[in-house]
């Protein structure tokens, strides 16, 4: 394929925050930016050049979308497959297609795609209803967690079990729809790395991140994870060998819990840039949002590099009101605040992000703790 004239417009599915800020490398390219919309002045479509609001089933307002963009991608992984379907069906390129979405909308069909592929993920059932449960949950065994097989993040749709005493509230989730039952296990850490795979079959990543959660809720990520270099390059090798094995096309963010060098697990896996990915919007020389763009476009990746040692940490609902009070403080870091322009800042939902860069993780994990919970002097 040849790359796109510069008259040529790129349609992102979703309007959340990764398509704001993958819209940016789209805008500062010269391309134009069309963002399909389910709610309007979504924080993609508040810098679009063309906006198209409706359900991702509306196959009108899909036909208006599909005429005006030369190339589509998607930022929100729970786009109905149908509605790919539909656009490749009137005409429209879309490089990724339907076969990450697929795999990552449903929790056991990710992980029976990561095993088909000899990857380890955590021990894990597919339980269909209460019933099989009941059945199934002596032999399994506590703690475990039960995770909703679809539209689960931050933490929602999953609960923790840790006794029979428990079970009801699987009852209540297992009503709603099938789930996964994992073991609850204990790791050392959780790393994530972001994959890239492009139309001419090139791959690359960015490097090893080690995420912190809080509630089950991503807080913070440090680049270089606190690892050794050998841990670090097993963790790339599994996460490449992974993409050039799964033949995705676009983004591949992996999440991994580590046990030991020998037992690194494969948690989740999103088709999309991802939270913990941010902090190479500054600290590299490319973003993840770049060769995202890239890797649809068929451009080739280029020369990229990590720039600085470099701490994110997410700002939540809860944390606007010290956010803004903090924005005019000064700094002796170079401090980047990221506010994705979402009207309602409720509890833990994720209203933007700051990226500090630097030379002592322990200092910048401190100062971005700071900036979100307290009047920093
Ligand atoms: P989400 O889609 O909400 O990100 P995850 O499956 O990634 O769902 O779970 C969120 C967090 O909960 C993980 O990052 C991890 O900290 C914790 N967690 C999830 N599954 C397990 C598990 N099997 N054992 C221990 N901790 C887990
Ligand atoms: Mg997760």
């Amino acid at each position: 394929m040849q790359p796109l004239l510069f008259n040529q417009t790129i349609g992102i599915l979703g309007g959340g925050q990764l398509g704001k800020m993958m819209g940016m490398v789209v805008k500062r390219m010269g391309f134009q930016l069309a963002i399909f919309e389910e709610q309007e002045n979504s924080p993609a479509a508040q810098i679009a050049d063309f906006s198209i609001v409706g359900h991702f089933t509306d196959k009108n307002q899909l036909k208006k979308f599909a005429k005006i963009s030369n190339i589509i991608t998607y930022e929100f992984e729970n786009i109905p497959i149908e509605t790919i379907e539909y656009l490749k069906s009137i005409g429209a390129n879309i490089p990724q297609g339907t076969k990450p979405l697929q795999v990552a909308q449903n929790r056991a069909d990710e992980k029976k795609f990561i095993n088909d592929l000899k990857f380890k993920t955590v021990p894990y059932i597919y339980l269909k209803n209460y019933q099989e449960f009941l059945l199934q949950i002596k032999q399994f065994g506590y703690p475990a967690i039960l995770k909703t097989c679809r539209m689960g993040y931050d933490g929602k749709g999953q609960i923790t079990l840790h006794a029979a005493k428990d079970n009801l509230k699987a009852q209540k989730l297992l009503n709603e729809q099938p789930c996964v039952l994992e073991k609850k296990i204990s790791f050392q850490k959780e790393f994530s790395v972001l994959c890239f795979r492009s139309i001419l079959g090139e791959t690359t990543c960015l490097p090893v991140v080690e995420n912190i959660h809080h509630n089950s809720i991503l807080h913070q990520s440090i680049v270089p994870a606190q690892i050794s270099k050998k841990t670090s390059a097993i963790i790339e090798k599994i996460a490449t060998d992974f993409v050039k094995k799964a033949q995705f096309i676009g983004t591949i963010a992996i999440e991994f819990f580590y046990i030991d060098d020998e037992n690194i697990l494969f948690n989740e896996i999103a088709p999309r840039p991802h939270n913990s990915g941010h902090f190479s919007i500054e600290a590299c020389l490319q973003s993840q949002f770049e060769l995202h763009i890239k890797s649809i476009m068929g451009i080739p990746f280029g020369k990229n590099s990590l720039v600085s040692t470099v701490v994110m940490t997410n700002i939540l609902g809860q944390h606007i009101p010290f956010v803004q009070n903090n924005l005019y403080k000064k700094y002796n870091y170079p401090v980047y605040f990221h506010v994705y322009g979402k009207k309602e800042a409720k509890e833990n939902r994720k209203m933007g992000h700051i990226t500090i860069l630097g030379q002592q993780i322990n200092k910048l994990q401190k100062l971005g703790n700071e900036i979100i919970s307290k009047n920093v002097k």
